[in-house]
């Protein structure tokens, strides 16, 4: 049998301390295993690891989730979050100067899709996928983007397709957002309202509502009409929208949250 010893930092011990407590954590196996499957084996999803390091007699040597470990050591497994912090994460990862991703929440997380939509993150959300469609989709790049699975469900983000993810600890929607920008280094990039809620198209101005064609004005109900007269269009699924009576409390939401995350 070889005889692993595995210490986390603190954002990993959510996943462990269930079962081994505030020490590390122990595995035992025949023959050998890859990195990923051991830590995996701990209950830690692969998307959660910022770096592993074997300790060795002198010195501390890096591994990748592919590594086999074939005798008993000891492992430093990182978060995402402390790898970054000091320096370790060298994974390639959408980076706060990398637009080119897209969130995936999970069918559970459909208000966290709305709200990382309104501060203007890109989220294809579906309240009907499945999760093999949603690995699937993971798995195949959308639109030439990254996608970045969301979800609570742990087992979910230890699938192998799904290269980056996270998993939400909160239940709050509020919070599961704040968590999400902190992860990934998001609060100076928001930019809210410039995002359809409803499909997460980009937003242009529309102009006045002279500007707006008879059917757009059509739709309107009454008293927006008489009260807007500043509106925008969703360039994907063609929704007007303009600031009404909850356009205030969004704003201080958005600005909560951002600001929540920041500190
Ligand atoms: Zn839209």
């Amino acid at each position: 049998m070889i005889k692993v010893i595995v210490f986390t930092d603190l954002n990993l011990a959510f996943f462990t301390r269930k079962k081994y407590g505030s020490g590390p954590a122990t595995a035992e196996f025949p023959g050998t295993r890859s990195v990923k499957d051991l830590i995996e084996s701990l209950g830690i999803p692969h998307v959660e690891i910022g770096s592993v390091e074997i300790s060795g007699s002198c010195s501390n040597e890096k591994l990748s989730l592919t590594d086999l470990i074939t005798q008993d050591c000891r492992l430093n497994v990182l978060s995402v979050e402390a790898a970054r912090s000091t320096g370790h994460y060298a994974a390639e990862f959408p980076s706060p100067g990398d637009a080119g991703f897209i969130f995936i929440p999970d069918v559970h997380l459909g208000r966290l899709a709305v709200n990382l939509r309104m501060l203007g993150f890109p989220a294809d959300y579906s309240n009907s996928r499945s999760d093999e469609e949603l690995a699937r989709l993971a798995d195949s790049a959308v639109n030439g983007l990254k996608a970045i699975v969301l979800s609570c469900d742990r087992g979910l983000m230890m699938r192998r397709c799904i290269k980056y993810g996270m998993v939400v600890r909160s239940r709050e929607p509020v919070r599961q957002t704040i968590e999400v920008l902190q992860r990934f280094g998001l609060s100076g990039r928001a930019a809210p309202f410039s995002l359809c809620f409803n499909c997460g198209g980009l937003l242009e101005d529309a102009g006045a509502l002279d500007n707006l064609s008879d059917a757009e004005k059509n739709s309107l109900p009454l008293k927006v009409r008489r009260l807007q007269d500043e509106y925008r269009r969703c360039t994907s699924c063609g929704q007007l929208f303009w600031k009404g009576s909850h356009y205030r409390s969004l704003a201080a939401k958005a600005a909560g949250i951002i600001s929540a995350a920041a500190g």
